[in-house]
């Protein structure tokens, strides 16, 4: 076991493709992992069905990571509807604003994410938030950037007067290099999970049977998602 054998994690943890390989890197590298959710009024609602599903087949099919697996947290954030008419909350098309970012943005989500995590982990004894952010896939969300992140773990540590640390291990991959990180932690059997399970779709789309998994297939994050896949398995071809 290594040096993080003892610590207790808090993983962001949407039913998404990333959160889940995200949560098997914590179960795999913590001795206690709680997860989070957040109902904010997404139009991929579908999610929080899929957290749930994802939870119980963790559970049924890795036993080692059954034991780690602590509580399930989610929390209404259904405010940030009120303070953000985007894509992701609204029934309109999603494209490019003339800030050049998505409209599938809330502004500073990522934000409210982690200090509601940090506040909850406080009262739970933890000292490791874990997220699926990443800067590889450049999708415009100033909140996911590295930068971004680190001024946000000193600024909860100082805030609540203990160390925090924000782990983000998707960082720095790519969609194939996610696919394979979940095949290097849970084999074809994680692999499978994650793509019968997890929800990706941003218009809600969990019914369209695809090689990659469930989606619309059109979407921008069903094509990353899509891509990503396919780019895995012509790697593990060769
Ligand atoms: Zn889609």
């Amino acid at each position: 076991m290594d040096e993080a054998a003892g610590t207790r994690a808090l993983v962001l943890f949407s039913g998404g493709q990333d959160s889940t390989t995200c949560l098997a890197w914590a179960l795999q590298r913590y001795a206690h992992v709680e997860t989070l959710g957040f109902d904010y009024g997404q139009r991929h609602r579908v999610e929080l069905d899929c957290r749930l599903t994802v939870l119980q087949r963790l559970r049924d099919d890795f036993p080692a990571w059954a034991r780690r697996l602590g509580e399930d947290h989610l929390l209404d954030l259904s405010v940030l509807g009120q303070v953000s008419d985007t894509a992701l909350t609204s029934d309109k098309a999603i494209e490019l604003q003339a800030s050049g970012l998505p409209n599938t943005f809330v502004p500073g989500r990522n934000l409210l994410f982690f200090t509601l995590a940090a506040a909850l982990a406080y009262r739970r004894g933890i000292g490791v938030l874990v997220g699926g952010m990443c800067e590889t896939d450049y999708s415009g969300y100033p909140d996911c950037r590295n930068d971004t992140l680190q001024a946000l773990q000193r600024a909860l540590s100082l805030g609540l007067d203990q160390p925090l640390a924000l782990e983000t291990p998707l960082m720095w991959i790519d969609k194939a290099g996610t696919w394979r990180l979940a095949q290097q932690l849970g084999g074809e059997a994680l692999v499978a999970l994650v793509r019968d399970d997890t929800h990706t779709c941003y218009l809600g789309d969990h019914h369209t049977r695809h090689d990659w998994g469930l989606g619309c297939g059109d979407c921008p994050a069903c094509a990353l998602r899509a891509k990503g896949y396919h780019a895995f398995r012509a790697a593990g071809a060769g």
